[in-house]
């Protein structure tokens, strides 16, 4: 991994997010208190304005100094947990090297961290319901094509996410509406889709 294409990454994901404002703020406004979509905006503009001082970063000082920036700005239960995950990816990298091999193992402990912090875990109708597929399949298909793994992720990231509507939260704010939130997805796992997703489209680009 590159610091150049991270620096890409983030301007993608932050016009993403963007472009989803409506999802993502109504899915919270259904099972949450709304805040969800201006917690995440806040996070990647303050990303943005840091980008250009990652020039000469590394990978892993890149993500350390985007999970210390998210801890302080996003707020709310999303915060520390997306936080947690950059900075155990960050630890990783440091230890296991930035190719691909390095970087799947490090996203599987980001996810791990997630996991640790929120006392949480697969189908509990959270973000983690999209990232412990994604960190499998990445797991899976480390020797695949780069385009053809982009292509699956974008399309598990999805099914992941629209499979939340059909889960009983267990974890998180949503937890105290049982059964009223069947039929909603859950907005983590709907911005972490967005972000993947944007993730995906920049490696696809290369293909062009
Ligand atoms: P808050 O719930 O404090 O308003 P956000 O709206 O920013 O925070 O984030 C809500 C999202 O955080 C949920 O949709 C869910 O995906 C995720 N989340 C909340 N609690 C947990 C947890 N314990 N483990 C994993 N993810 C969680
Ligand atoms: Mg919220």
């Amino acid at each position: 991994m590159k610091t150049e294409f991270i620096q890409r990454c983030i301007k993608g994901i932050t016009q993403a997010i963007i472009e989803h404002e409506n999802d993502i703020e109504s899915l919270d406004r259904a099972i949450g208190d709304g805040d969800h979509y201006i917690n995440l905006k806040r996070g990647c503009l303050a990303i943005n304005s840091m980008a250009n001082d990652f020039n000469l970063m590394p990978p892993s000082d890149v993500f350390k100094k985007i999970g210390m920036k998210l801890l302080s700005t996003i707020g709310g239960a999303s915060g520390p947990l997306f936080a947690s995950f950059f900075l155990e990816l960050s630890k990783s990298l440091e230890n296991d090297g930035d190719d691909r091999d390095g970087f799947t193992k490090g996203f599987a402990s980001g996810v791990r961290a997630i996991m640790t912090r929120g006392k949480s875990d697969f189908g509990e109708k959270t973000m983690l319901d999209v990232l412990i597929p994604i960190s499998e399949l990445l797991n899976n298909r480390v020797d695949g094509d780069i385009f053809d793994v982009a292509t699956q992720i974008d399309r598990k990231a999805n099914e992941a996410m629209l499979a939340t509507k059909d889960l009983l939260p267990t974890k998180g704010r949503s937890a105290g509406l049982g059964d009223r939130a069947l039929g909603h997805i859950d907005p983590g796992a709907k911005s972490c889709q967005v972000i993947i997703s944007a993730v995906c489209q920049e490696i696809l680009k290369g293909k062009k």
